[in-house]
């Protein structure tokens, strides 16, 4: 292993596995020498993941491959450690530890723990932007207070990277390649020395399509068309740069542009309201009376619901890790307007299997799906799956794919019936949010 002493500055890759126009990594080679780069496959994390064959794990793997490869071109290696980061960094002495913001409560509690370790040390701990291009209060109202409607945020955004367009400008880390510390090659541990197996699913690319991005405003609610970039585990990870998204966006689509705007939002919205981690934003929704029957949730979670785009749904999600937008949003308004399930047992099952998960989106898009969030669909804004299909895969050609035997006996009755449903779905929410104003 490499030594770590107090010439060395680690740069600790967390959500950005890129060298490229990765901001905490530029400016570690810019201020510093012997930069060092590490991961560690934080067992906090790893240990409450029950599925072994976790996609996000053998995506995370495959990046420090590739990461590892590049670092080796330039002389230089990625160490890459399994254990606690609080316990690690109290073992480790370097001169300075760079990173990158992360935004969700578990990262911020972490990096709060360890910039306590490492200052009571004299050790420097420095993080950057990096994953949006608004953080934090960049964008806020004029009072100061944070938005809490995605229009006028977005028209905020917007007018803010007009007014200063080097907000989305990359940082040429390649320039300062020469800081990195030289090292012989570096092995990086397998899946097995995790306790994790290879996924057997693969994996979106990484390449921007500019031709979905210039056809996305035709194209991205149908599920049976490739119409949308399929980029979210990239940036979930980080290995694409929101910068340079941005500036194709900019370019190329005002619809697509928004779509990364939504996620900033959700991103904001995470940081700060953090209760939205385990309540709804709107404290109301906390007395809706959900029936949350285990053998209807596990119907949903199989794709045995009766509603062929619904089943569809979640039978890709279950079989690649991945769910369009658009079926997305049928399957969570199902599962909580329909069957009337609390939205946070979908909002973990999407957790546990989508590959992009990502804590901000998700649980922005399940409460908007449930009403009880910011800028959410009106409670009473119930989605008939029938006419959804008609509209978006009228010719069953998602569904087709998901639920082969979708013409056949073999395939189940409606569990629930639509109008009976809707029904109840707004009775119920009626009488969860007049028990809160009496
Ligand atoms: P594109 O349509 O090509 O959009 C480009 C990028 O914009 C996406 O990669 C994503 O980063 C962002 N984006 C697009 N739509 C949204 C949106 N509605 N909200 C926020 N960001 C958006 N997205 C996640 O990245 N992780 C999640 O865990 C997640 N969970 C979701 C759960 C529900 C119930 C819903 C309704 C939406 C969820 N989304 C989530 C948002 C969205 O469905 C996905 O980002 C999108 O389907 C990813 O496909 P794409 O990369 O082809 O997106």
């Amino acid at each position: 292993m490499t030594s770590i002493d107090s010439n060395t500055t680690l740069f600790w890759f967390r959500r950005d596995l890129r060298l490229k126009d990765n901001a905490g990594l530029f400016h570690a080679l810019k201020e510093q020498t012997k930069v060092q780069a590490i991961f560690i496959f934080d067992t906090n994390i790893l240990g409450k993941l029950e599925d072994k064959s976790d996609r996000r794990v053998s995506f995370i793997h495959h990046s420090l491959a590739s990461l590892s490869d590049e670092l080796q071109k330039a002389g230089a290696g990625l160490l890459v450690l399994i254990g606690e980061p609080a316990e690690i960094f109290m073992q480790l002495k370097p001169a300075a530890v760079y990173a990158n913001h992360d935004y969700e409560p578990y990262g911020r509690r972490r990096d709060e723990a360890i910039r306590n370790i490492l200052e009571k040390r004299k050790i420097t701990f420095k993080t950057f932007k990096d994953q949006v291009i608004f953080e934090k209060d960049e964008v806020v109202k004029d009072d100061g207070m944070p938005y809490s409607i995605f229009t006028p945020y977005s028209r905020k955004w917007k007018e803010k990277l007009k007014l200063n367009p080097a907000y989305s400008s990359s940082y040429s880390t390649e320039r300062h390649f020469a800081n990195l510390k030289k090292t012989k090659p570096l092995s990086i541990p397998s899946l097995t020395d995790i306790g994790f197996k290879e996924t057997e699913s693969g994996f979106p690319d990484r390449m921007i399509r500019t031709s979905v991005i210039e056809e996305y405003d035709k194209h991205r609610d149908f599920p049976g068309i490739a119409g949308t970039t399929r980029l979210s585990v990239h940036l979930r990870f980080g290995t694409v740069s929101i910068r340079k998204l941005v500036q194709v966006a900019m370019n190329k689509s005002e619809t697509w542009l928004n779509e990364l705007i939504w996620r900033e939002f959700y991103h904001m919205i995470l940081w700060h309201f953090p209760h939205v981690e385990s309540s709804a934003f709107k404290p109301a929704y906390d007395r809706i009376a959900w029936r949350n029957k285990p053998e209807e949730f596990q119907k949903w979670c199989d794709g045995t619901t009766g509603y062929p785009i619904v089943d569809a749904g979640m039978r890709e999600l279950n079989n690649t890790g991945f769910m369009h937008n658009r079926v997305r949003m049928i399957t969570a308004s199902f599962l909580t307007k329909h069957l009337l399930i609390d939205w946070r047992w979908g909002e973990a099952y999407f957790a546990q299997k989508l590959l992009d998960f990502d804590m901000a989106p998700n649980n922005g898009g399940w409460q908007w799906a449930a009403g009880s969030g910011c800028d959410a669909a009106p409670y009473f804004r119930v989605f008939n799956p029938e006419l959804q299909t008609a509209k978006f895969d009228h010719e069953f050609k998602y569904i087709r794919k998901w639920v082969p035997e979708v013409d056949t006996n073999a395939y189940p009755n409606l569990m629930v019936n639509h109008a009976m449903a809707r029904d109840r779905a707004l009775r119920t929410y009626k009488e969860g949010l007049d028990r809160t104003n009496a």
